[in-house]
């Protein structure tokens, strides 16, 4: 049980322990809330710029507002959010009208796409120029911008002057898979904040150690991840996965391990999370906590050929977006690892009550003969318990 709920007597909640050992609280009424460094604040819904707005509110968030405030998005490629690659207008739209309310003044996105991507074009597409002209927000290509040798203990390398420059850092990544590193999310966004010809060494350092090493010379003061549309293979999406979420933590290891989880890895498949946790950037325990429960059934699933095989075998009916999310993830594992399922899947609110033979996922579906609790699952209960 957390912390939090044998203190906070004023704040109802029912906490519930999660399979990784993780305290799942969730908030039923009203009450104070105070953003901890020890835990990860999860809001279910499918507008980004509500959801932020709401759950910034929710957990007072007091920034000076003297302060220079950095705003880093994921817009590794040219394309749009629906794409699973790169974070949502709606997001920074939220974060900046809350900021702007705080009467900070003095807001920058900054961002220097992938190798060899044009981040000015990146800008344009995402839809987030739009955003910095409707708020009147500087927005910064980072390439070709001067940029300072750092020589700490466990980084030596370039990191641009812009971003050292300003006093509070917010990560805005994106909740998705990646072809090397797994996952990438929080402490691998970072890496838009270094100049190419670093990018080109951490990628032949092997990413892992140079991303924990970058982390412990540039702090991510806030990290609000995008889970509302995360690829399920690539970070420069093309097989976009619904989450229908958006996280929130002042810790990006422990927001890394908890991402890793939602996407059906364990936290040792992604060596650079222990690496950041053993330099001293965070910690993988603490809570998570729900500020919400608007787990929309969704509307329409992505039906693209990939994800269409994924599910030949599986029944849904009224199937919140959030769990379906976690379903594609983990057959996307399972399939991955050589794992082969026969037998039917049955995930949706309108299995609720029956009983049957076969394979249920999440509350709705526990009336079938083997099935896996959870409201939503995360993909990584979903994997281990189908590999059982
Ligand atoms: S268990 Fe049921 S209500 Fe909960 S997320 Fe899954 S489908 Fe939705």
């Amino acid at each position: 049980m957390c912390a939090d709920y044998a203190r906070d007597k004023k704040t109802t909640k029912k906490a519930v322990a999660g399979r990784s050992g993780r305290c799942v609280c969730y908030i039923i009424e009203k009450g104070v809330m105070v953003l901890r460094r020890d835990a990860i604040y999860v809001v279910y819904g499918e507008d980004p710029q509500a959801m932020v707005f709401f759950a910034l509110r929710k957990l007072h968030l007091a920034i000076d507002p003297s302060w220079r405030v950095g705003i880093k998005p994921n817009l590794v490629v040219a394309k749009p959010a629906t794409s699973g690659a790169t974070t949502s207008p709606g997001l920074v739209a939220g974060l900046v009208q809350y900021l702007q309310e705080q009467g900070v003044r003095d807001i920058t996105i900054m961002e220097s796409s992938g190798l060899g991507q044009d981040t000015k074009k990146a800008f344009r597409v995402s839809g987030i120029e739009e955003v910095a002209r409707k708020y009147r927000l500087r927005l910064v290509d980072l390439k070709g911008t001067p940029a300072q040798k750092m020589n700490g203990p466990h980084y030596h390398g370039q990191v641009f002057q812009e971003a050292l420059s300003i006093d509070y850092l917010i990560n805005l990544p994106v909740v998705k898979a990646h072809c090397q590193t797994n996952i990438t999310c929080a402490l691998k966004n970072l890496k838009g904040l270094i100049p190419d010809s670093e990018k080109r060494r951490f990628h032949s350092q092997g990413l892992h150690r140079p991303i924990a090493g970058l982390n412990t010379v540039l702090k991510s003061d806030l990290v609000i991840a995008d889970g509302i549309m995360g690829d399920l293979t690539f970070e420069e999406g093309g097989t976009p996965v619904r989450m229908d979420r958006i996280l929130l933590a002042q810790d990006p290891v422990l927001l890394d391990a908890y991402v890793a989880e939602l996407l059906g890895y364990q936290t040792e498949e992604i060596p650079y999370i222990r690496l950041a946790e053993e330099l001293g950037v965070g910690s993988t325990q603490g809570d998570v906590l729900e500020l919400n429960r608007d787990l929309g059934v969704a509307k329409e699933f992505q039906r693209d050929r990939k994800v269409a095989r994924l599910t030949e075998k599986v029944e849904a009916h009224a199937a919140c977006s959030v769990c379906y999310g976690a379903l594609v993830h983990a057959l996307e594992r399972l399939r991955a690892s050589g794992v082969k399922i026969s037998a039917p899947i049955h995930i949706g609110q309108e299995f609720q009550g029956q009983t049957g033979a076969g394979i249920g996922i999440g509350r709705c579906a526990d009336g079938f003969s083997r099935h896996v609790g959870g409201c939503p699952p995360s993909a990584r209960a979903i994997v281990e318990f189908l590999q059982r």
